[in-house]
């Protein structure tokens, strides 16, 4: 069964316009997705979101508007100060930061919101789920979806090619959170779910086939894109977390942040996806090449390795994130011995969801985003040993944990 991810969108309460261009039609878009009596809108934007598109937005709407400081941040505070403005719903102009900054206000006020992306940079604008800082450590929070995305192709267009870049690197992932998520479900019999996958490969193939049109401005290509990252939200709310969209290369990626912090704020999340998507493809396959075996190691080796790795302050809480996958070993001896006997249909399974590292390297290089560490201000070292102990971070079970 084929669902059109825009029958999928309406079943979920949110109203989603493409177009190549939407100007003068937010007044009837936003009415259209029920927003029309929560007055005031308030239209939230950062000064270069206000010149690419509120500027726009502003006098059809005749709305108030507010421009937060040049470069604002997903944490409570901003979250806070817009919450104070007692709108009647947010209106988001921006990508990541503006639109998490937009949900989870409108959330904690139980009030709509709806967006107007100015990049196709991340998969967040259709996730129910808003990374915010508290008290400086970046959480993932439970909000809502909007109740309306407007993608306007010529402003998508228009955005910075790094940021273009960025979401082609985090719609690449899909392959290795694929893989990652059937192995899980293949072993340990944990939930696994097709549909987010099958409403994604009408638009994969073609996108990353024409990757290199993206930075020449080509909307159809865009158009592509951001398709690719709604659906890949959507796919998130279906699955009930962030499974198809985010394992192993995420929790690399997660892992470099924790522990590299600060040097990193330059390159954008999808840039770094980028890196670790292909340096997990690698590892799936060289995992692949030979029988699966689930190796066992001791405790006290583990909490060595963690507060050697993590240091003392946040071991704790890394074993206890990782607590949770460490029982799953009094199932090793039984899925090991089952391996005998099916090794090869698991290995052919996980094989037939994947694409070979050289494949997805090739569509960066064509759209000329970054492929390497040193590209983001990363050496291949630490990346290394980012991916060697990433596996302790969170519960979820990937290839990582079949390797070192
Ligand atoms: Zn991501």
């Amino acid at each position: 069964m084929h669902i059109h991810f825009k029958e999928l969108a309406k079943r979920l309460g949110c109203s989603i316009t493409i177009a190549r261009s939407l100007a003068d039609r937010s007044r009837e878009l936003i009415t259209n997705a029920g927003l029309g009596n929560n007055t005031p809108l308030l239209l939230v934007c950062d000064s270069v979101t206000y010149e690419a598109l509120g500027k726009r937005l502003v006098k059809e709407l005749d709305s108030p508007f507010l421009i937060l400081n040049d470069t604002p941040y997903a944490n409570m505070e901003t979250v806070s100060f817009i919450r104070a403005k007692q709108a009647g719903a947010l209106i988001a102009v921006g990508s990541g930061t503006i639109n998490d900054l937009c949900k989870y206000a409108s959330f904690l006020d139980n009030k709509p919101y709806a967006v107007f992306p100015t990049a196709p940079s991340m998969n967040g604008y259709c996730s129910a789920n808003a990374s915010i800082t508290i008290h400086g450590h970046k959480q993932t929070l439970a909000a809502h979806l909007p109740k309306g995305v407007f993608c306007d192709l010529s402003v998508l267009a228009a955005a910075p090619t790094r940021l273009i870049q960025s979401g082609l690197g985090d719609s690449l992932c899909r392959p290795t959170a694929q893989a990652d998520w059937l192995l899980s479900h293949l072993l340990f019999a944990t939930s696994y779910d097709p549909l987010p996958f099958s409403l994604l490969a009408p638009y994969e193939q073609e996108l990353f086939h024409h990757a290199d049109k993206l930075i020449a401005g080509d909307t159809n290509i865009i158009k592509l894109l951001i398709i690719t990252l709604l659906v890949s939200g959507f796919g998130m709310v279906i699955a009930g977390g962030s499974y198809p969209a985010s394992q192993g290369e995420h929790l690399i990626a997660h892992t470099m942040e924790m522990q590299h912090g600060n040097a990193l704020q330059e390159a954008y999340h999808g840039e770094q996806i980028g890196v670790t998507t292909l340096f997990m493809a690698g590892l799936q396959q060289q995992v692949l090449s030979k029988p699966l075996y689930l190796k066992k190691y001791a405790n006290t080796d583990i909490q060595n390795a963690i507060s050697g790795y993590f240091g003392r302050t946040l071991a704790k809480s890394v074993y206890d994130a990782y607590h949770k996958k460490h029982i799953l070993y009094e199932k090793y001896d039984g899925i090991n011995e089952r391996l005998q006997k099916e090794d090869k249909a698991i290995r052919d399974a996980l094989y037939r969801v994947t694409l070979h590292e050289s494949v997805l390297r090739g569509v960066l290089q064509k759209a000329g985003a970054p492929t390497q560490a040193k590209n983001i201000g990363w050496n291949d070292k630490e990346l290394v040993q980012a991916a060697r102990y990433a596996k302790y971070i969170r519960d979820r079970f990937t290839f990582i944990d079949l390797i070192y």
